[in-house]
């Protein structure tokens, strides 16, 4: 069987129509961000309903700029999820600020509303909530039970395409910072894109994202002053997105409704067949959200569990299908647990999560005999 079998935990799907995007670009000769940028901004902005959309090179440099442009500095506190990719916690460290980890709730993988409260102090200046996996947080709820002038900032990597109350994520806080690594739904390669309604905040970040300059390099570039230098009145970075992922960007934002379609109809079967499978619980769907399907995360529940994650996901492994814990928690990452003495006992649900989450296979290149196949694997367990 396991000869006949190579299920991989994710892949791009990405073919000719991205090939013929990129050739395009190269044939232009505008290769840095550029119209191509531009063209993928404004689609995405139109997608997640926002005033602007600004492309950067990460998810990562999207968190560090959309952070810096919300005025996070030094003496600042910001609240945190466990229970996270680790650069949603290393962003508000780059800003010097001390980013407050925070417990989660192991029913949906995100924040938990009841920690936060336990968590906000006269420093506390923003929430950088994440959409994990693709599923919203309830920010709405969030900003009914805490102080008005504390910011809300989304960590959408996970969520494209993801919404609430027919509210886009990226649209729920003050900002939102996306990615397009090839683990998301859709991809650039490496990439990243921060959405607001704030104009102030987009040109800030903006300015951020080009070293500082006052003047875009496009304006520069094509403007009748060719003595023309832009001044710099703030320190900037190198953060901007190539025109040659631009161009793959505009392809694949045309294909994201049809990508959540087709991972929904896969997370469905897989809910229907694994709730046969008595230790597994799979992801919960609120009905008042469109889930973006990232990944599909379950849990594994280690009274009843024949084996422990770790052995379940050997046992995959060796029948020809890719695993994965849903993520890390930050708190056990020793980078965080040395600098602010953190125990494991504080963050339950998060250590829970990072012990006993199991990410099985899900992208458009799988069918349904690949879900009936992983499912059929986890039956035999025993
Ligand atoms: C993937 C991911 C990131 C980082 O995205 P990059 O584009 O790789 O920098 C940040 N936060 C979360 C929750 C992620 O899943």
């Amino acid at each position: 069987m396991a000869d006949d079998y190579n299920i991989q935990i994710s892949v791009p799907t990405v073919g000719d129509e991205e090939w013929c995007a990129i050739k395009s670009s190269i044939d232009s000769g505008w290769l840095t961000q550029g119209p191509k940028v531009k063209e993928f901004e404004n689609l995405f902005a139109e997608k997640h309903q926002v005033r602007n959309a600004l492309a950067t090179t990460s998810c990562t440099t999207a968190l560090h700029l959309m952070l810096l442009a919300a005025g996070i500095g030094p003496g600042d506190e910001v609240i945190v999820p466990s229970f996270t990719w680790i650069s949603t916690a290393n962003a508000v460290e780059y800003c010097g600020a001390k980013p407050v980890l925070c417990d989660v709730d192991v029913e949906t993988y995100n924040i938990s509303l009841e920690s936060i409260i336990k968590k906000i102090t006269p420093n506390t200046k923003a929430i950088l909530v994440v959409h994990l996996f693709g599923l919203c947080v309830d920010v709405e709820l969030i900003k009914s039970q805490i102080k008005s002038n504390i910011l809300i900032l989304e960590d959408c990597a996970c969520a494209a395409g993801a919404s609430i109350r027919g509210i886009p994520a990226g649209k729920l806080g003050l900002a939102g910072a996306f990615s397009f690594h090839p683990r998301k739904s859709i991809t650039t390669g490496e990439g990243g894109m921060i959405t607001t309604d704030d104009d102030n905040f987009s040109s800030l970040a903006s300015k951020l994202r080009n070293h500082g300059a006052q003047i875009s390099e496009e304006s520069r570039h094509s403007g009748a002053k060719p003595y023309l230098l832009p001044d710099f009145d703030v320190l900037g970075y190198n953060y901007r997105m190539t025109d040659i992922q631009g161009a793959i960007g505009v392809v694949q934002i045309s294909k994201l409704n049809r990508f959540i379609m087709e991972r929904e109809q896969l997370a469905k079967l897989y809910v229907e067949l694994l709730s046969e499978v008595p230790w597994i619980k799979s992801p919960v769907i609120p009905i008042d959200r469109q889930h973006a399907w990232q990944s599909f995360v379950t849990m594994i529940d280690p009274k009843s569990s024949p084996r422990n994650r770790d052995l379940v996901m050997e046992y995959l492994h060796q029948n020809g299908v890719a695993s994965r814990p849903g993520t890390h928690a930050i708190h056990m990452l020793s980078y965080y647990k040395k600098k602010y003495s953190l125990s494991q006992s504080d963050f339950p649900g998060a250590t829970s999560c990072a012990l006993n989450s199991l990410a099985l296979p899900l992208h458009n290149k799988m069918t349904s005999s690949d879900v009936k196949y992983v499912v059929k694997l986890l039956h035999e367990i025993k």
